[in-house]
């Protein structure tokens, strides 16, 4: 991460035997957005990440792959608050515009749906943002 390149850029620096192991595991990895809509591990693409519907696994049950060392911070719960934030308020603008209901319904249609829309977003930003941290970032956690 110290390093201006990331990911498969930085397979150029390796010496040859890393190399091919390191492009090999890139090859076979499963793509951020499949990892993500199928909820299975970035590297091996068999094991399921969560435990529950917002908590990772330790581990991949499958590969062992280390879901622990992961960590996306705030990242899952920005995209979260871009894309239902941004989806409900135009809906709610559209509402407002066509229908103007009393404020209290506006309450009662948007509330439920935030926080139901927060709950699913959140699954499937957390997912994708693991697949991508471990693609993009993979030479630091893999010392081996
Ligand atoms: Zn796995």
């Amino acid at each position: 991460m110290n390093g201006p390149l990331h990911g498969p850029a930085r397979a150029v620096f390796l010496e040859p035997s890393r190399k091919i192991a390191y492009l090999k595991d890139v090859s076979d990895s499963i793509s951020p957005t499949e990892a993500c809509l199928s909820g299975r591990c970035p590297r091996c693409g068999e094991g399921r990440i969560f435990a529950s519907w917002l908590q990772f696994r330790a581990a991949c049950p499958a590969c062992g792959l280390d879901l622990s060392r992961h960590d996306n911070g705030d990242g899952p719960a920005y995209l979260t608050i871009c894309v239902v934030g941004g989806l409900i308020t135009v809906l709610a603008a559209l509402v407002e515009i066509r229908f103007a209901p009393p404020y209290w319904l506006h309450r009662l249609l948007w509330l439920p749906l935030v926080i139901l829309g927060s709950v699913v977003i959140l699954h499937y930003a957390k997912a994708w943002l693991l697949a991508a941290s471990f693609r993009h970032h993979r030479l630091e956690e893999d010392p081996s």
